[in-house]
C-alpha cells in the first residue's frame, strides 16, 4: 500500500507538491500554517554581491489525519537544498555529544551486546554517536559527508555513501548483520522514507534493535519552534505518526522518550513485532499526546500562536528602532533564516548577524536578504544597543557566554513571547 508515494523530486532539479501523504498515501491533507516562499538556505550570496534572480519555495504545513504526520506541501531536489559546496559541519555540540553518550548507557539496559555484535549508525558525521560502542562491540558508519574521514582517522570504521540498498547488500555480505541500528536526525530529511526503512530491516538481524531520535512536533508545537520548519525538513514527527510508519513495516516501537537535542526531539526504540517487552513509556507518551490533542484544532492555535509572536515581534522592533537603537543578530543557523524571511525582517531593522571565527557563512548575505554576515568581535567593539538571538532555543547558555566575553548591551529573545533580557539580569 506504501508504495504509491509522491513523485521524487531528487534528480529533478526542481520541487514536487506533496499531492498525499508522505507516510501513508492521504490525499485529503489538511493545511495548516502558510509560512511563505523561502529561499534555499545554504545557498548564500557574497557580501558585495548585486542581489540576482533567486529560486524560493512555499513552505506550507500540512496535516494528515489519518497518521497524524505533520509534513512540507513541497518537497525540493535534494541537490538544491544541499549543493555540492554545501559547506558542512558536523554541528557536534556538547549537548549532542552528552546526548549520545546517555543513548549508549541506555541502549544496553535493553539490548544484550556482545563483543560480535555490529552497531551500524546512518548519518554518522564524524562518528560522535559510535564512539560510545566502539570499544564493546563493533561499528560501522555510513555517512555520504567528506565529514567521514574524521571518523575514519579516530578509529570509526566508516562507509562514506548515502545508506540505499547497495551498501546495505555490502554491509551484511562483508559484516553481517547489525544488532543495533541508529539513525539521529535522518528520518525527517530523506525523500522516500518507506525505502530507507525497508533497508533498516534488510540490515537489522533478527533479534536486532532500531534506535531512532527526530525533532519532536510536540515540542514545536509547545515551545512555538515554526521557525524549524524549512526545506530541509520534510516531516514533523509525533510519536503516534512514527508509530504508524514503523508498523507499516511490521516494526514495534517498544521504548520511547523525549531528549533536549534540537530543541526538544523524540528517541524511538522499535524491533521487530514480539521480540521484545513493550516498556511503558510508549503508551505513556502516546497518552500524552492524546491529552496535549495534536489534532487539526490544536494546530490551528499554533498557527494563531505563531502570527501573534510575529506581529508582537514587530512592536517590540518597532519600538527599539523608534529609539534609533542598533540591532545585530547573534548566529545565522538555519532556523535564523525562516524566522527573519517569515516575519520580514530586513537590513534596516538587523544591522548584521554575527558569527563565530571561522564561519563558512561570514562574508555573505542572510538568505532573501542583504543582512550582512560578520565576525563576532564586531559585536564586542561596537556594543550595538540590542543582540537579537536567534538560536534562541540555547538563549540560556549563549547570555551568560557573551556576556562574559564582554558584551555590554541587552538581548531580544524572539520566541516563543518576543521579550528583551537586559544584560544586568543576566
Ligand atoms: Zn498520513
Amino acid at each position: 500500500m506504501y508504495k504509491k508515494i509522491n513523485k521524487l523530486a531528487f534528480g529533478s532539479g526542481s520541487s514536487v507538491v506533496v499531492e498525499r501523504c508522505q507516510v501513508c498515501g492521504n490525499e485529503n491533507l489538511e493545511q495548516v500554517l502558510f509560512l511563505g516562499y523561502l529561499p534555499p538556505v545554504n545557498r548564500m550570496q557574497p557580501i558585495g554581491e548585486a542581489p540576482h534572480e533567486q529560486p524560493s519555495y512555499p513552505a506550507l504545513v500540512l496535516h494528515c489525519p489519518r497518521c497524524q504526520l505533520v509534513q512540507l506541501g513541497l518537497i525540493v531536489d535534494p541537490k538544491i537544498i544541499f549543493p555540492p559546496e554545501y559547506p558542512y559541519t558536523s554541528g557536534t555540540t556538547k549537548i549532542l555529544r552528552e546526548n549520545f553518550a546517555e543513548l549508549g548507557r541506555e541502549c544496553r539496559t535493553i539490548v544484550n551486546l556482545a563483543r560480535e555484535d555490529l552497531v551500524v549508525d546512518i548519518g554518522s558525521n564524524d562518528g560522535t554517536l559510535l564512539s560510545n560502542f566502539v570499544s564493546d562491540c563493533r561499528v560501522l558508519g555510513v555517512t555520504p559527508e567528506d565529514v567521514g574521514k574524521l571518523a575514519i582517522e579516530r578509529g570509526i570504521p566508516t562507509i562514506i555513501s548515502y545508506f540505499d540498498r547497495d551498501v546495505v547488500a555490502k554491509i551484511v555480505a562483508q559484516e553481517g548483520h547489525a544488532k543495533i541500528v541508529t539513525a539521529a536526525n535522518v528520518f525527517a530529511h530523506i525523500e522516500n522514507i518507506h525505502e530507507i526503512v525497508d533497508c533498516i530491516l534488510e540490515l537489522l538481524s533478527q533479534d536486532g534493535v532500531f534506535i531512532s531520535e527526530s525533532h519532536y512536533l510536540f515540542s514545536l508545537v509547545e515551545t512555538l519552534q515554526y521557525d524549524t520548519i524549512y526545506h530541509e525538513h520534510l516531516r514533523y514527527y509525533s510519536l503516534h505518526s512514527l508509530k504508524y510508519l514503523l508498523e507499516m513495516h511490521g516494526l514495534e516501537i517498544i521504548h520511547a522518550k523525549r531528549i533536549p537535542t534540537h530543541g526538544g526531539s523524540i528517541r524511538v526504540y522499535a524491533a521487530r513485532r514480539g521480540t521484545y517487552p513493550v516498556r511503558d513509556t510508549v503508551s505513556a507518551l502516546l497518552d500524552e499526546e492524546k491529552q496535549a490533542g495534536l489534532n487539526k484544532e490544536k494546530l490551528v492555535e499554533f498557527k494563531k500562536r505563531v502570527v501573534l509572536s510575529k506581529l508582537e515581534g514587530h512592536s517590540l522592533l518597532l519600538d527599539i528602532k523608534k529609539q534609533g537603537k542598533r540591532i545585530y543578530g547573534i548566529g545565522a543557523p538555519s532556523r535564523a533564516s525562516t524566522l527573519i524571511n517569515y516575519v520580514g525582517i530586513d537590513d534596516g531593522i538587523l544591522d548584521c548577524v554575527m558569527e563565530v571565527k571561522g564561519s563558512h557563512k561570514i562574508g555573505n548575505y542572510m538568505p532573501g536578504t542583504i543582512i550582512p554576515i560578520l565576525e563576532e568581535s564586531k559585536l564586542f567593539e561596537e556594543q550595538p544597543e540590542f543582540a537579537l538571538l536567534l538560536s534562541w532555543h540555547i538563549a540560556d547558555e549563549l547570555m551568560p557566554k557573551l556576556k562574559q566575553k564582554g558584551f555590554r548591551g541587552d538581548f531580544i529573545i524572539p520566541l516563543p513571547n518576543p521579550r528583551i533580557v537586559r544584560n544586568s539580569e543576566i
